[in-house]
């Protein structure tokens, strides 16, 4: 059903003790995935993502606060049928084959042999790993053994795909595969969670991003959402009588005239073609214009550097 809630986090916290020191590496957050959502979960290193990520796989537990995953408790054999995982580091026997590997991981979600054995070359194909199911794992580049690992997640076609750093080992033949993988897996209605450093990748295949910051939610919603009121759209001209186009600038919009050439400012696309066009119409002069859209790069260095260290 679209709209239902696949996973529920609700006041999650996360703490690791050892010995006398505690670190609390989540720190009370709340936030909801739906049904067919690709959310994208980022922050810096230490933020508390990987802890988060193992709360929703039921891999520890919390110290306070639930997580449910398609309304059972985290870590329910039941919930676990439905997911598709893949760690942050993914070790596979070294004395398997690839294709034992799947074989393997499908028996266990109980595929019948015969559907294997057509499934396990269409996925090796599918991840990029053409004719590599006879090679042993040990064999296997980083980048190779995270493609295996890809495809163990998805064997069996889950409801809901949860990786912790994707394409971490990847180089970028293999971040653009796994971008087609997910792209095709998403547009099936697979839900899709994941962590990344990888923000160009979080920019393209989701719907809307989650940032963490020291245990703590410090931005969440639509990615185009977000980052909209950071665009800036620049025009500079020259045009003696500008008056009466000048006089319906919104508030917000910055203008500078230097005598020879007026330069104007606006956030918002829709004004800035509005602009050009009267501009252009009453026979300005266009010295320049440009939009300069923020990426997701922009907008997460901006959010989680401490403000002394900005613009270094
Ligand atoms: P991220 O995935 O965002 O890099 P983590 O969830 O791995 O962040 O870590 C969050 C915080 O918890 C960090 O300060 C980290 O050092 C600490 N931490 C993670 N795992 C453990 C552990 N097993 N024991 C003690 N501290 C841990």
């Amino acid at each position: 059903m679209a709209g239902e809630n696949v996973i529920e986090v609700e006041s999650l916290v996360v703490v690791y003790r050892n010995g006398r020191k505690s670190t609390r590496a989540v720190d009370g957050i709340s936030f909801q995935v739906k049904r067919g959502e690709c959310v994208g979960f980022i922050g810096p290193n230490g933020a508390g993502k990987s802890s988060t990520i193992k709360a929703i796989m039921g891999f520890l537990f919390p110290a306070s606060g639930t997580v449910r995953v398609f309304g059972l408790p985290a870590g329910s054999v039941e919930s676990h049928k439905r997911i598709g995982y893949l760690p942050e580091v993914a070790l596979y026997y070294p004395f398997m084959k690839g294709h034992e590997l799947l074989e393997l991981y499908g028996g266990l979600h109980r595929i019948p042999k015969k559907k294997l054995k057509r499934r396990v070359p269409e996925l090796l194909e599918q991840v990029g790993l053409y004719g590599m199911g006879e090679t042993l794992i040990r064999n296997y580049s980083k980048g190779m053994q995270q493609r295996l690992g890809i495809a163990q997640a998805i064997i069996a076609e889950p409801e809901l795909l949860v990786f912790d750093e994707l394409s971490s080992g990847l180089d970028p033949l293999g971040r653009h595969d796994l971008r087609e993988v997910l792209l095709e897996l998403k547009g099936k209605g697979t839900t899709i969670f994941f962590s990344s450093h990888e923000l160009s990748e979080v920019e393209t295949l989701c719907d809307s991003v989650l940032m963490i910051r020291s245990g703590k939610i410090v931005c969440e919603g639509d990615v185009s959402d977000l980052m909209k009121p950071l665009d800036k759209y620049e025009i500079v001209f020259s045009l003696a009588s500008a008056a009466e186009i000048l006089s319906s600038l919104p508030p917000d919009a910055t203008f500078e005239d230097d005598g020879e050439k007026k330069r104007i400012e606006v956030n918002s696309h829709e004004i800035y073609s509005q602009l050009l066009t009267s501009f252009v119409n009453a026979g300005a002069v266009i010295h320049h214009s440009e939009a300069r859209r923020t990426s997701l790069e922009d907008f997460f260095v901006n959010l989680v550097r401490p403000d002394g260290e900005r613009g270094k």
